[in-house]
């Protein structure tokens, strides 16, 4: 496979804390030699274990890179043993446009792995994270939020896997990041994710869903900054006594958790965030907003559990996702 085009200003073995970029040629009509610009750090002291923490990787999503900026700004090497390596804004283009998706090639990072060297910009960041940036981590904290059309229960998640020795990991890496919430997540697709990747490649991988609509507030950014310090201890890359405050426990054992609408309309939620919902609860109505005088279509819960998550826009047109129902464990 051809080398990467993309080139580093740090040097990911060197002792220290350095800010850089990851430098991706673009050619565009306000600069025909121009560049995609990623900014970094890369913080190292001696050996040790490695943590590489992203943020945006889908553009409308704040909380991560609000809590890495912020970390970047503030880590010293002589705090740390072993590496962290800090990219707030993993789809860049995306993150600077406040959108999911890349307004250059409209890639869906999450959604293009393991990536292409000599494919499309997103496909470029995601084989530079696939062969380069992720074969030096032991773990990896991918952060999400619902972006502009969702919106969670804060969670910190994992996923069910084949090597439950690494799955057991994972889980321990999701405890130590104390969200509130605590989930085993279903993935609808987990085709060309990120978080696969870096699973197939047996690192420990944990990510977050922290809210959302396209905003960020107090509460959320703080359970993510809490979050890197727990999982920065849990680590072993710095030291000091963990923060822990009540999480509840989440499972979604089946596609019963998933609402998705098969109408087009305006959607009236009939429960809330965090509610205890009955399998065959009514949780959603789509109203048809072509004419007056028709009843709403009906949708209901396939399992007990907890209301986790939501379509956050007023309309949705058929196939869009409804809610989600985890179940406490
Ligand atoms: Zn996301």
């Amino acid at each position: 496979m051809k080398d990467s085009p993309i080139s580093s200003t740090v040097d990911f073995e060197k002792d220290g804390v350095q800010h850089g970029f990851l430098k991706l040629p673009h050619s565009h009509d306000d600069s025909a030699w121009g560049s995609i610009v990623i900014p970094i750090t890369v913080a190292k002291n001696g050996q040790g274990p490695t943590i590489l923490f992203t943020g945006a990787n889908h553009g409308d999503e704040y909380e991560g890179p609000i809590a890495l900026f912020d970390l970047a700004s503030q880590i010293k090497a002589e705090d740390i043993s072993g590496r962290v390596i800090i990219v707030p804004g993993m789809n860049y283009p995306a993150f600077q446009a406040g959108k999911r998706t890349s307004p250059i090639d409209g890639g869906n990072m999450n959604r293009v792995f393991p990536g292409d060297p000599e494919g499309t910009f997103t496909e470029k960041i995601a084989d530079y994270f696939n062969r380069t940036l992720l074969p030096l981590a032991d773990f990896v904290l991918d952060f999400h939020s619902g972006g502009k059309t969702l919106d969670f229960l804060p969670f910190c998640c994992a996923h069910v896997l084949e090597d439950k020795e690494q799955q057991a990991k994972c889980i321990a890496a999701m405890k130590a990041f104390n969200a509130p919430h605590s989930v085993m997540l279903l993935e609808i697709d987990a085709v060309n994710m990120y978080d696969t990747a870096a699973e197939n490649m047996g690192k420990v991988f944990i990510s977050t869903e922290l809210a959302g609509g396209g905003t960020s507030s107090a509460y959320t950014v703080g359970i993510a900054k809490k979050g890197i310090r727990n999982i920065l201890r849990h680590a072993g890359i710095t030291k000091g006594e963990m923060e822990v405050n009540e999480t509840l426990n989440l499972d979604m054992p089946d596609e019963r958790c998933y609402v998705f609408s098969e109408t087009t309309g305006l959607v009236e939620h009939c429960v809330d965030l965090g509610d205890k919902v009955k399998k065959g609860q009514l949780v959603a109505k789509v109203h048809n907003i072509e004419r007056t005088g028709t009843e709403p279509v009906e949708y209901f819960a396939g399992i007990d559990g907890i209301y986790t998550g939501r379509h956050f826009p007023g309309h949705v047109v058929n196939g869009d996702f409804l809610g989600i129902v985890a179940v406490p464990v």
